[in-house]
């Protein structure tokens, strides 16, 4: 059975919402599990999750806590996920990966380049009798098709499932990493190939690292290798198609992620919530995303799902449904 854990951060104010609305917030602390939201129609509502970065938290906390310990397992193969789930705007982007990747503050770095820097140092310390070999893909979902960010006329990518390896993405580019400068340069030639313009477009973009222990000289037998699989995913934003104020195509491809998006809350809801009951299917099949997810979701692993939210009033609508969306324990 997979281990989850749900976190919400709060980014700061945006320089426009304190001009709209000053300081105020619609977000209130009790402690580093439980907040109060205030909607519009000031109705509180109390939340609790695993861990609340409120404003001022370091990307450093946010990846010791929701990150390090998949990096760890991924080390001893057990498969990893973290995704970043909320509106536009609401941090996701600069949760994973900072304001830059190749040159940012050290303060700054986002969970990618930690998360690299860290399996590199789980290596290290690792026993010498285990080798290993670091493997990187990138692919962002667009318009329901698999892109492949190292290569793009790979821009249709086929989702496999095999004995051996679970869930594939057939041909995809899996570049060799030697050390963490190697993988921050090819992290930032595909982020350079993502589509840009229309980002809300993308339902989301994903990395993933795959570790083989390939050679352990302890158990003599060299093809017991164990493989942890750890994926990154930054999804769409959460925000209701209409709202967005797009139109034709554009619009029926926002209410397609919007879809999406909700049958990997459905698959999340349907493993964590154990809300099953007596029929044991899990609609993993109803997108993309969620397909591609399904050996990191079901089976033995580790989740970590970080819901971005801004605390502004301006926001408190959305705010209310990213909460609900990742709902866990709610009490009135
Ligand atoms: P999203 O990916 O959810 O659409 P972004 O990550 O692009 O949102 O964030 C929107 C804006 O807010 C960016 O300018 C980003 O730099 C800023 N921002 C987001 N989170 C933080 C944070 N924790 N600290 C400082 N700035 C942030
Ligand atoms: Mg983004």
């Amino acid at each position: 059975m997979s281990h989850m854990k749900v976190c919400v951060r709060f980014r700061p104010l945006s320089s426009r919402e304190r001009r709209d609305y000053g300081d105020s917030v619609c977000v209130q602390c009790v402690d580093s599990e439980t907040f109060n939201l205030k909607d519009e129609k000031d109705e509180i509502f109390t939340f609790s999750f695993d861990k609340v970065f409120y404003e001022n938290s370091e990307q450093a906390s946010v990846f010791e806590f929701l990150a390090l310990p998949i990096v760890r397992d991924a080390v001893n193969g057990i498969n990893g996920t973290i995704i970043t789930y909320g509106q536009t705007g609401a941090g996701k982007t600069y949760s994973m990966e900072g304001p830059g990747i190749l040159e940012c503050d050290e303060l700054k770095k986002g969970l990618l380049p930690r998360v690299v820097d860290g399996i590199f140092e789980c290596i290290k310390s690792s026993e010498e009798a285990t080798k290993y070999s670091v493997k990187l893909s990138m692919v962002e979902i667009y318009m329901e098709r698999v892109r492949d960010l190292f290569d793009l006329t790979k821009d249709n990518i086929q989702i496999k499932e095999n004995k051996a390896h679970g869930i594939i993405l057939h041909g995809v580019t899996d570049i060799s990493i030697a050390d963490p400068a190697e993988a921050l340069r090819s992290l930032a030639s595909g982020i350079a190939n993502r589509v840009v313009g229309e980002t809300r477009m993308v339902l989301s973009s994903s990395c993933c690292v795959k570790l083989l222990d390939r050679f352990y000289w302890a158990t003599e037998t060299l093809d017991r290798a164990k493989t942890g699989k750890l994926l990154l995913v930054d999804l769409a934003g959460s925000e209701k198609a209409e709202k967005t104020g797009a139109e034709g195509s554009v619009l029926e491809q926002a209410k397609t992620i919007n879809k999406s998006l909700s049958a990997l809350g459905n698959v999340i809801n349907a493993l964590t919530c154990g809300s099953l009951g007596k029929s044991k299917h899990i609609p993993y099949r109803d997108s993309k995303v969620t397909r591609i997810l399904q050996d990191a979701l079901g089976g033995k692993s580790q989740i970590a799902l970080l819901c971005c939210c801004s605390s502004s009033p301006s926001n408190a609508s959305e705010t209310l449904s990213t909460l609900r969306a990742s709902h866990v324990k709610v009490s009135m």
